[in-house]
């Protein structure tokens, strides 16, 4: 069984929703370790508490532009557009897409992008 775009723009939809409420919550977690941090008497709490703060810190980065990956690909799907690779123009791959249903690029394009990143 094929998956159609529609049924994957249901799942954005969906990741959508997720990625919102990760964001929140890492958000939430955010503030509560930094007015967490320097009310313990003990260092080592607090080194700890920093080292929290430092990973939700780029959780939270990195949720947030997941999160806006998500809504840029449910706009493209909207101005019908998505599921073309915005490098070569071409369709991007269904079964690409069933894994990665917010990429923006199709697997020849990304592998290109990756080897120029030096990955
Ligand atoms: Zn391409």
């Amino acid at each position: 069984m094929t998956t159609t775009k529609k049924e994957l723009y249901g799942i954005l939809l969906n990741l959508r929703e997720t990625y919102r409420c990760k964001v929140e919550e890492s958000e939430l977690a955010s503030v509560l370790d930094i007015t967490g941090t320097g009310y313990t008497n003990h260092q080592a709490d607090d080194a700890t508490m920093v080292y929290d703060q430092t990973v939700t810190a780029s959780t939270l980065k990195a949720l947030k532009a997941r999160l806006r990956q998500i809504e840029e690909t449910i706009a493209h799907y909207e101005n019908g557009t998505y599921g073309i690779c915005e490098s070569c123009e071409r369709e991007i791959d269904i079964a690409r897409l069933e894994a990665i249903p917010y990429t923006r690029l199709c697997m020849r394009c990304a592998e290109r992008r990756d080897y120029d990143a030096g990955m």
